[in-house]
């Protein structure tokens, strides 16, 4: 496999295992593997880094497992850092500033989560790749396999938007719509990974299988950092659902610290919709992992996920960083995406929207210092769902 030089295996955060670059998940116990490095060897300063164009997210390559040379990549990464300073006035703190990562090849911050997966599948010579998603990650899936020429076998719930389920047919995508929800689509991808999977050899991209989506993701948080000019964000507002994005920019965060970049951490905080909300409710509880919700409903498809296998990860990483989980209402999620689209002019997906109107929550319980710096993660463009935000407007007669 074509590796970085500092990157060692990888490591499960159950029972400390090291393994080959080749695995999923831990052959010893079952724990999420997580990609280790040798922070010693690599030698990385703000000049250095601030010297290389901010066009990929693969500029931070050091950090990564593979090399940029062997990436299968389409530029992914590097967005930009929107000041809102209504936003701000409103919410009531000193900035807010929208990651917006909407601007990505596929729409959403998925894409960097496969350029790395993906890779990772071409080093290891997979002939397909599977996975299920709630839309987003199928859809980023089969755009990078398609470039890797790599077959794709993507399983969405048949509430997954038609935007997602569109494109993965326009990318060649072999795809299966199963009735119901994300964890329908689940048990058929387990499904299908024991029968033809078994026998054809698929490589699973799926959250958390692959150790390489969090890797990918992590790298929102070099950006932010390096975007606010090294002045690490009081907090960062962030979407979960199976959580792969928060768990990474913590340990991004960490890394920085570690190479010596930056002295501090942002708070991570989760936001979640009331009507699926795991993580929130564990947290609140001060319990270390999730309770299954056993009637997820809410319209945020990217983070209806009522059974989050990394809760216990994600637990640690709010409480490490000293940050929280806030749920709130549909009703108000998409206001809140509505209310961003009309004063700031960005357009927030409605699941990503739950870190708008999170943050609003959060903020209104005082959970923030009038002067702090707060970053919204704008995980997906709206394009995606403008027609969920449109009917909402109906639904009030608009
Ligand atoms: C997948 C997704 C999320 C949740 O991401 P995790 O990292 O799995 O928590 C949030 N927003 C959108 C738009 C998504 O597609
Ligand atoms: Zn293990």
């Amino acid at each position: 496999m074509d590796t970085t030089p500092a990157f060692l295996g990888l490591d499960c955060i159950d029972c400390g295992e090291r393994f080959d670059p080749d695995h999923h998940r831990c052959p010893a116990c079952g724990g999420i593997l997580d990609p280790a490095y040798d922070y010693d060897e690599i030698d990385l300063t703000r000049e250095n880094i601030e010297t290389r164009p901010f066009e990929t997210m693969w500029r931070y390559e050091e950090l990564l497992p593979f090399t940029r040379e062997s990436a299968i990549t389409m530029d992914e990464g590097a967005t930009p850092l929107v000041e809102c300073e209504k936003l701000a006035d409103e919410i009531g703190v000193g900035r807010v500033l929208i990651k917006d990562e909407g601007r990505n090849p596929t729409g959403s911050f998925k894409d960097r989560g496969q350029t790395v997966a993906m890779t990772a599948a071409a080093q290891h010579d997979a002939s397909d790749i599977a996975l299920a998603s709630a839309g987003n990650a199928g859809q980023a899936a089969a755009a990078y396999a398609g470039r890797a020429d790599i077959d794709s076998h993507v399983f969405l719930p048949s509430r997954a938007g038609f935007t997602n389920k569109a494109m993965v047919n326009v990318h060649g995508g072999d795809m299966t719509v199963v009735g119901g929800r994300i964890g329908d689509a689940g048990a058929a991808y387990g499904d299908a990974m024991d029968e033809e999977g078994e026998d054809e050899g698929w490589y699973s991209v799926q959250t958390f299988v692959t150790p390489y989506r969090h890797e990918g993701k992590k790298t929102m948080a070099y950006e932010i950092i390096e975007q606010l000019e090294w002045d690490v964000p009081d907090a960062i507002v962030y979407p979960t659902g199976g959580g792969v994005g928060l768990v990474g920019m913590h340990k991004a965060a960490k890394e920085f610290e570690k190479l010596g970049l930056t002295e501090e951490l942002p708070a991570m905080y989760a936001a979640q919709s009331t009507g699926c909300a795991p993580v929130v409710d564990a947290f609140e509880k001060g319990v270390d992992r999730h309770e299954p919700v056993t009637h997820p409903d809410t319209i945020c498809g990217g983070i209806e996920i009522p059974d989050p296998g990394a809760s216990p990860w994600i637990l640690e990483c709010l409480r490490e960083s000293e940050g929280g989980a806030v749920a709130t209402p549909d009703e108000e999620i998409l206001e809140s995406a509505i209310a961003v689209a009309k004063g700031e002019g960005l357009e927030m997906g409605a699941t990503c929207a739950a870190a708008a109107s999170g943050a609003w929550k959060l903020a209104d319980e005082g959970e923030f210092d009038s002067d702090a710096t707060i970053v919204l993660m704008n995980t997906a463009t709206s394009n995606k769902d403008s027609d969920v935000l449109r009917s909402h407007l109906m639904g009030k007669g608009i």
